[in-house]
């Protein structure tokens, strides 16, 4: 069954017409998904709202995540989200190698965790960052886990 099919849960008609006079942010009193967008079973509450066709993602104008005002929802498509995203500034974190200017991948990260044994045994930072080609600076932040702490 597809979200347009699914007929908008009972409580919500109420509410949503309770919501329309209300200019602020609605945040849905059930259940959140992880990254707190507002969800009713495996639905969004907010695509159910606005009767999101496939394709179509809900987009906040109020960049609030649960809310659920239909005043602060609009249609658009999957591109024009990630425009708005990018235009907000809140695109991806960059991490490891994704950031410029990197020089090790995820590989070489976990290789450089396991050949290096701590001082005095097996190859030194020195060594370590000759053969990856980076500064021993970088091989030290690897090695205690101050980048690419997701690898
Ligand atoms: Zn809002």
């Amino acid at each position: 069954m597809s979200s347009l099919d699914m007929p908008i849960p009972s409580p919500l008609p109420v509410w949503i017409d309770e919501t329309l006079k209300n200019p602020e942010c609605v945040s849905w009193p059930g259940v959140h998904t992880k990254s707190g967008y507002a969800r009713f079973g495996k639905y969004r509450v907010t695509r159910l709202i606005m009767r999101a066709k496939p394709g179509q993602v809900v987009m906040h104008t109020c960049d609030n995540p649960g809310c659920i005002n239909p005043l602060h929802l609009r249609l658009g498509t999957q591109a024009e989200n990630v425009k708005d995203r990018d235009t907000k500034g809140r695109g991806v974190v960059l991490r490891g190698t994704e950031q410029g200017g990197s020089k090790l991948t995820n590989a070489d990260v976990l290789q450089i965790r396991a050949t290096y044994k701590g001082r005095g045994k097996g190859p030194s930072q020195a060594k370590l960052a000759k053969q990856f080609n980076v500064s021993e600076r970088l091989i030290w932040s690897v090695i205690t886990n101050r980048n690419w702490r997701h690898v």
